[in-house]
């Protein structure tokens, strides 16, 4: 396995790569002309083909979720691209929209196309001030040169495309609670089903998927699914991209085959860990709400959804967050719990209660003030909010303690004990 494929930053380095000139003089929206004459069928096959998965979090194939779209045409259908990237420690998709948007775009307008949806949004984070600029300007410039509007190509395809941006939101990032703000409401999310493949935005059928995956789209058509399936492994194929930070010598997105060995993707690419290998504690492998991998898991494992599962965490966004030996897991823990509670939208019992507690507990073990089964109680609220909320909130909320109660016990009994963390 070659772990140099460069498909989504294949064009990032040129100069004004953000441009539809510098895209075009890539092979940029040649995809679209040969996707326009290929059945829309074929496209949704080709995509389950290269069995690429969601991008976002979630890791659902993203041709399956195309064919989920009912083929009648009775109801308007919507293609959304979730760039809300709220998770911490990510920051890809950002750089996705910076360096080549038009990737994007012509990536939306090929699934458009694939599943009959005429009109599409980019839900984009509303921090992402100059990006969103970035991107206007692009749509912009696409629908100069008709590779969006009414007519696309002179073929009688019509796809408009628009930008929402979000009010910084966690659970925005959330699919459904995505599509309640892009409909102007409080982005609550919503019980599920009925999913959004059959009643999504303004009840229509909608397909929703992360920047990352939407722009690995003309790769796929242009090179075949059957292509894109070789790379990286068995059920994690395809590049990735990883945003790697915390304690690295050079911290940075970097796109890689999935099951890239964990140890290789840090020293070879990220400049390893600050005051060498032998000085990390842990690493969170998906964005805050995978839990913390501790060193001697991190050695062998490989960066892909299955091996990641089976190590006990998530791959999530592909957020690497590197922890040297300087820091107290209980008070990092106790960081990411105060931003869970922060963040949850408040409509489900278990999560907006639970993550009141769990934070309120963590917060009194950080500040010496822990008592003898303090441990055991968080354990059971993370019992009762695991698998019991609306969305995904919940567990995530629950990842990063659960996880590092299991892996980091020691330190947590340390802190009851000491009434202070080990790390001095
Ligand atoms: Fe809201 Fe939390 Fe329930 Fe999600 S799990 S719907 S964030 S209360």
């Amino acid at each position: 396995m070659s772990a140099q494929v460069q498909i989504l930053f294949k064009n990032s380095t040129k100069k004004n790569s953000h441009t539809l000139k510098v895209h075009k003089e890539g092979g940029g929206y040649k995809q679209v002309e040969k996707a326009f004459g290929l059945s829309t069928e074929d496209i949704i096959d080709e995509v389950k083909r290269s069995g690429i998965r969601g991008r976002g979090g979630a890791g659902f194939p993203a041709g399956l979720k195309w064919s989920f779209i009912p083929k009648d045409n009775s109801r308007d259908k919507y293609l959304v691209c979730n760039a809300d990237e709220g998770e911490p420690g990510t920051c890809k998709d950002r750089d996705i929209i910076r360096y080549v948007p038009h990737q994007l775009i012509e990536g939306m307008i090929i699934a458009a196309y694939a599943v009959g949806a005429e009109r599409g949004y980019i839900y984009i984070r509303g921090e992402f001030v100059r990006e969103a600029e970035i991107l206007q300007k692009a749509i912009d410039e696409a629908y100069k040169e008709g590779y969006l509007g009414e007519n696309i190509l002179d073929k009688g395809i019509r796809f408009d495309l628009a930008i929402h941006r979000g009010a910084g939101a966690y659970v925005c990032g959330e699919e459904t609670g995505l599509l309640e703000s892009l409909e102007g409401k409080k982005g609550q999310p919503r019980v599920k089903p009925p999913f959004p493949a059959n009643i999504g935005l303004w009840g229509g059928p909608t397909v929703i998927n992360n920047v990352e995956t939407l722009a690995a789209v003309p790769a796929i058509i242009e090179k075949g699914g059957e292509w894109y399936g070789k790379l990286g492994v068995e059920k994690s194929s395809g590049t990735k991209l990883f945003s790697i930070s915390g304690h690295v010598n050079k911290p940075g997105n970097y796109e890689v085959e999935l099951g890239i060995p964990m140890k290789t993707l840090i020293e070879e690419y990220a400049g390893g860990v600050r005051g060498g290998w032998d000085n990390l504690k842990g690493i969170i492998p998906g964005g805050a709400s995978s839990a913390i991998l501790p060193k001697e898991v991190c050695e062998t494992v490989t960066m892909d959804y299955d091996a990641i599962a089976k190590a006990g965490s998530m791959l999530g966004s592909g957020a690497v967050v590197v922890i040297d030996k300087s820091v107290c897991i209980v008070k990092a823990v106790e960081r990411l719990s105060r931003f869970y509670r922060h963040e949850s939208c408040g409509q489900c019992t278990p999560c907006r209660e639970g993550t009141g507690w769990m934070s309120q507990i963590m917060t009194r073990i950080e500040a010496g003030g822990g008592v003898e089964g303090d441990i055991e109680l968080l354990g059971s609220i993370c019992g009762n909010i695991s698998g019991k909320t609306i969305c995904a909130l919940g567990d995530a909320a629950v990842g990063p303690i659960a996880g590092s109660i299991k892996a980091f016990r020691e330190e947590y009994l340390y802190h009851v004990e000491h009434g202070r963390c080990m790390v001095g």
